[in-house]
């Protein structure tokens, strides 16, 4: 890890501690396990039109992001709504979950509850992450510090080769996270100990050998059984969209900036629906002219790309909202793009991509 990186303040946004963009004052709001009610949903769609561009913004965390947000008021909106249990913890309730495993999705409020419970945990790095992982391999590939997947337990994406039942799921995560704030120094995240056998004290389980799972990102996309699933351009939803959802049902957020609504959605202008969309394989940060550090109106560009493998648009090094799962890395520069590190002036990237796909 760089000095700079240990040194550096938790800069996390959260509700209270918002990050200062250049369109605002940009607030994140934690969803554990991606979950969120249609009441909530409206609060945070009436929200983003009062207060912020109108605008939500889905996360690779599956979370929720309000861009521009000049006004007061939007903490006492989402406590009101039960979208802000424990002020103290709100930076750490960093946890996934397969939006399509009922066991997951069980057990991810169950572990925001008891996160909440212990106040040494409100001193967890805001980067931190928990994940659920119902056995698909969705979540388990998504970079969390501590996974439970299917009664494995993972850390940093590792086999630790404990098996741990469903009903000690929770415990054995906060016993980790524990853990971890006991030896962790500096560090933010678990791939930066030196070693991770400190993580496992008191963890009741039976071990055995450790297994290399496969991971697949999940991205359910159109309809499934009673649920669909769809996604907003760049993870951008605007607040009509929002509403929208919220009349169909509840909804989880997924950490693939797409949404699962739980009911019949009416109205699904500007989502994509069809898993075979060339949208669905181009994120892009927020870039120009929402971020002072893009070199480029990154979205606007990703727009003209069409079909490619799945690529990640950055306005700078930092790379943010990347993929965890394999990408081609496509990075601003003064004058074009660097694509996998090799330039390419805009007007060919969208070709340079479809060209990628045929290798
Ligand atoms: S990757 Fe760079 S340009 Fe893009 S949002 Fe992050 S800091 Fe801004």
């Amino acid at each position: 890890m760089s000095t700079s990186a240990r040194v550096r303040a938790d800069a996390c946004p959260g509700v209270f501690a918002t990050h200062d963009a250049a369109d605002g004052p940009l607030a994140r709001v934690r969803l554990p396990g991606g979950a969120i009610t249609k009441d909530q949903l409206r609060v945070l769609a009436d929200a983003a039109d009062d207060l912020g561009d109108g605008a939500l913004h889905l996360t690779s965390r599956g979370n929720v992001q309000l861009r521009g947000v000049t006004r007061p008021g939007l903490a006492s909106r989402l406590s009101a709504a039960g979208l802000l249990p424990s002020p103290s913890h709100e930076r750490v309730r960093n946890i996934l979950a397969s939006p399509l495993s009922e066991v997951a999705q069980r057990l991810a409020p169950a572990l925001d509850k008891a996160l909440c419970a212990v106040p040494e945990l409100a001193e967890l790095p805001g980067r931190f992450l928990f994940a659920f992982d119902g056995g698909r391999g969705d979540v388990a590939g998504e970079g969390a510090d501590v996974c439970w997947r299917d009664g494995a337990l993972l850390l940093d994406g590792t086999d630790t080769g404990l098996r741990i039942t469903t009903e000690n799921a929770v415990e054995a995560l906060i016993s980790v996270a524990r853990n971890f704030l006991r030896v962790r120094g500096t560090a933010w995240r678990i791939s930066e100990l030196p070693a991770t056998e400190p993580l496992l004290r008191d963890i009741p389980g039976e071990t055995v050998k450790p297994q290399t799972f496969a991971t697949k990102p999940g991205l359910p996309i159109g309809p499934l059984g009673d649920a669909i699933g769809v996604a907003p351009v760049f993870g951008r939803l605007t607040s009509g969209q929002a509403r929208q959802i919220a009349k169909a049902g509840d909804a989880v957020v997924t950490p693939w900036r797409s949404i699962l609504v739980r009911g019949k959605l009416e109205s699904r202008t500007g989502l994509i629906t069809d898993p075979q969309e060339p949208a669905l394989g181009v994120s892009a940060c927020i870039g120009r002219p929402g971020c002072a550090k893009s070199l480029a109106d990154v979205r606007a560009d990703a727009a003209r790309i069409g079909r490619t493998p799945r690529a990640h648009v950055a306005g700078c090094e930092r790379r943010c909202g990347k993929p965890a799962h394999e990408h081609v890395d496509v990075l601003a520069t003064e004058d074009g793009y660097l694509v996998d590190g090799a330039w390419v002036p805009v007007g060919e990237l969208a070709k340079t991509l479809a060209e990628k796909g045929t290798q």
